[in-house]
């Protein structure tokens, strides 16, 4: 069978007529990203910020027809509403204030700090860590969203047993889902999980910021974004795109050593974003049967190098089975087994975090440049 290629797609898509225009979406210019792999298509529908959700029937029409074609195996196709140089939908009309700066963003109304969980590479418990870390910080009384951003492998939904699909009350802002006290949104409900992520670019940073700009978020103390793991061009983009008040690199003893971490330190450091600190996770292994503790990958790492590196060291959390099954099966340690150690490690990384946030002014974001 002959594979399909973007001039195929891009005919089917160039019979489909936007009613409102009398003209088809790809005249119009409105098709963005468009990625074609191994029959599995993607590309983002760019519409006037003002027209928003109301283009919902235009996008499935899109996806309808790129789908009747032969070889066409998924479409993944997203409504964004964000024009170059221009500020997400939601907040168009936000402020008539003079901006100070190309660079420099408001953060979501009615959030007071986001903090980036990030990690040089995957599968260092990146996504463990900022679960357990927002109902650690929802325990302590903060109100707590968690924002997973992670394009190449979304497991929020999993670790919070969250199923279904977000939905909306307005048809312009999506609700947050809710799970142990906290609120929850990942690009992994907008899209199925079993489609390949193909997405790439403008398209990835367009769906990212509605995630943080187009939620009912508000009102919160502090909201988590679970970042994609690594320190590419999405990552970066992100770190620039959002104010953080801070990041915390999330390392694991043998990865510390191989200078991972350190590079998510720099880029964090090239976008002016404070970093909070490293957590060394998977540090010290308990034996679930006889409570015997080792250290697999090493140990204390993580200490030695936020030392030499001039930031702090915001702790351990032990590698521990109870941590892997229970976010593994939607209740994390933090909620699921408060008291345990495991989860006290992460009661006391929620406490510094909540520290940090408290001895700087979160109100007014860091500038955010690039050198
Ligand atoms: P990342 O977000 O960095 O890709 P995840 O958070 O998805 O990593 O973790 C990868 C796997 O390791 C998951 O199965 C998770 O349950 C497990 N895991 C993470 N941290 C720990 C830990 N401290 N103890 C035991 N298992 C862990």
């Amino acid at each position: 069978m002959q594979s399909l290629s973007k001039e195929d797609v891009l005919t089917a898509l160039s019979r489909v007529v936007d009613p409102d225009k009398n003209k088809d979406v790809v005249a119009l210019g409105l098709i963005q990203g468009l990625a074609v792999k191994d029959g599995h298509v993607s590309f983002a529908l760019e519409v006037a910020p003002e027209e928003g959700h109301g283009k919902e029937p235009l996008r499935l029409a899109c996806e309808k027809a790129v789908l009747a074609l032969i070889g066409a195996r998924s479409v993944t196709a997203v409504l964004t509403a964000h024009r170059a140089g221009a500020r997400p939908a939601a907040h168009a009309h936000a402020d008539a204030k003079p901006r100070a700066g190309a660079a420099e963003r408001q953060g979501p109304e009615g959030v007071k700090a986001v903090v980036a969980v990030a990690s040089g590479k995957g599968g260092v418990g990146k996504s463990t860590v900022a679960v357990n870390l927002a109902i650690a910080l929802a325990r302590m009384g903060r109100r707590t969203g968690l924002l997973d951003a992670d394009i190449y492998g979304p497991s929020v939904p999993r670790m919070l047993g969250l199923t279904g699909k977000p939905t909306s009350k307005d048809g312009k802002k999506l609700e947050p889902m809710q799970a142990w006290g906290i609120k929850a949104i990942s690009i992994g409900s907008l899209i199925d999980e079993d489609q390949p992520m193909i997405w790439r670019g403008p398209m990835v940073m367009t769906a990212l910021t509605q995630l943080i700009y187009d939620v009912v978020w508000a009102p919160l103390d502090v909201l988590i974004v679970d970042m994609p793991p690594g320190t590419g061009d999405a990552q970066l983009t992100l770190a620039q795109r959002v104010p953080l008040a801070g990041a915390v690199i999330v390392s694991t003893p043998q990865d510390i050593a191989l200078i991972d971490a350190r590079k998510g330190l720099a880029m964090f450091k090239k976008t002016h974003v404070p970093v909070f600190g490293i957590v060394e996770n998977m540090s010290t292994y308990i034996c679930p049967n006889c409570g015997h503790e080792a250290h697999i990958f090493g140990h204390g790492g993580a200490r030695e190098t936020a030392a030499k590196l001039g930031c702090d060291f915001l702790g351990e959390i032990p590698l521990h089975i109870a941590i892997r099954e229970t976010s593994d099966g939607g209740t994390p340690i933090a909620a699921r087994d408060p008291d345990s150690p495991q989860a006290r490690a992460f009661m006391a990384l929620a406490e510094r975090i909540a520290a940090k946030l408290d001895a700087g002014d979160t109100r007014h974001a860091p500038r955010i440049t690039m050198d």
